[in-house]
């Protein structure tokens, strides 16, 4: 037995996750463990609870899911952190990510994705650290010349958030070309929503959730009256905006599929994570209430500024290159999403750092 231990213990390979104990980071650790990696989370908590990593606890059963209360910016704990836990690769999620709030505040968005990306680069350097997968976002394509969109889209972020990705991006692209001994996937997510389906884990936005699905999931648990739709007079079938939604568990699992190809071979990748179908307001809304059975009240109000009409991904690539496609529908989304929301209504429950 100690033997088959010993054994498991010494093909469990510890993986970095910033920004773990965040919505799509809980979920990759989720997975991480599942398929028998060590994710070791480093958070901030600045848009996150500690009272997530109890959660991935419960959901997998491992009880050694080393965590650290660390800003991404401090570069010689990075260094520390990568050398103590001896961590193969990073799945690198810390960063802010707020469209309207960046705009309000660009520095802390340079700040906190930028420059506490460059810090991290810093540290797998100095640490010897040879991978990193990267939390992108459809966002840097900026205004579709041409939909789907391709990977070789041209890119034009629109806003200061997008700017930080697309700031990210060419500097892991030159940090790549300059054969510093790191691959790197970055990976540019669409819209993802949906939980766990155990419901123990999900999106726990702070304040009013700027997001469609997370509002949906506050009107239908009765936290606010009604969903302002955004626009109903977009040229799209039913006048409301399109995008392409992924399940997260399905975001998750391209995350274990992308570290799989960097630890297997040197080259580093450009992907879409989407499904390559468009849904509307309306259609989330109608798969939402069929989940939940609550009705979703809703008023037409202006387009928000800023707002595409439509768009979604070309996954073709993601297939080719990692094996991976979505796999959950619209349907799944909103079920899973439901037994989060029904399940903790406001959220996660506060506890403090330290005692999970
Ligand atoms: P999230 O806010 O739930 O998770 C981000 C985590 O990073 C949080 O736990 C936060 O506390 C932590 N963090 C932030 N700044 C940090 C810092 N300086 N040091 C340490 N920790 C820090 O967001 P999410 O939805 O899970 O997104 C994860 C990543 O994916 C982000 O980089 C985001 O920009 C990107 N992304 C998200 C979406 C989306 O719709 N959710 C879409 C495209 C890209
Ligand atoms: N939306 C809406 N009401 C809301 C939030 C979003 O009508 O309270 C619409 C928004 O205009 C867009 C879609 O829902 O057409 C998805 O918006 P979200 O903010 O979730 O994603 P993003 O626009 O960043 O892709």
């Amino acid at each position: 037995m100690a033997g088959i231990t010993n054994f498991m213990q010494g093909r469990s390979k510890r993986i970095l996750v910033p920004g773990g104990a965040g919505y799509i980071g809980s979920h990759t650790c989720v997975e991480l463990i599942n398929r028998g990696y060590t994710p070791v989370i480093v958070d901030n908590f600045v848009n996150s609870s500690i009272a997530s990593v109890d959660r991935i606890r419960q959901i997998t059963g491992a009880n050694d899911v080393p965590v650290i209360e660390a800003d991404i910016r401090d570069t010689a704990e990075m260094v520390r952190v990568l050398r103590e836990h001896e961590c193969e690769a990073v799945i690198h999620f810390a960063g802010l990510k707020a469209v309207g709030e960046s705009t309000a505040q660009p520095l802390d968005y340079y700040s906190n994705n930028v420059q506490g990306s460059l810090s991290l680069l810093e540290a797998m350097k100095q640490a010897g650290t040879g991978h990193i997968v990267f939390s992108s976002s459809a966002t840097v394509y900026g205004t579709p010349v041409s939909l789907p969109y391709t990977e070789s889209h041209p890119l034009a972020p629109t806003n200061p958030y997008g700017m930080t990705k697309y700031a990210v991006e060419l500097m892991l692209n030159d940090l790549v070309a300059s054969r510093a001994g790191i691959n790197a996937g970055i990976l540019r997510y669409f819209n993802p929503i949906g939980a766990h389906p155990s419901g123990l884990i999900g999106e726990d936005p702070n304040g009013v959730p700027n997001n469609l699905m997370p509002f949906v999931a506050q009107v239908a648990v009765g936290r606010r009256p009604h969903l302002n739709v955004f626009g109903n007079d977009y040229d799209t079938p039913d006048g409301t905006g399109v995008r392409d939604y992924i399940h997260v568990v399905d975001l998750a699992e391209a995350h274990i599929a992308a570290l799989e190809k960097l630890l297997a071979s040197p080259d580093s990748f450009t992907v879409n994570l989407g499904s390559g179908i468009g849904h509307s307001v309306l259609d989330v809304v109608k798969a939402f209430e069929q989940a939940s059975g609550r009705d979703i009240p809703l008023e037409f109000v202006d387009r928000r500024p800023g707002d595409l009409p439509a768009y979604w991904a070309d996954p073709t690539h993601a297939m080719e290159l990692l094996g991976w496609q979505t796999r959950l529908t619209l349907e799944d989304m909103c079920r899973d999403q439901w037994a989060w929301q029904s399940g903790n209504p406001n959220g996660y429950p506060d506890v403090k750092i330290g005692a999970a």
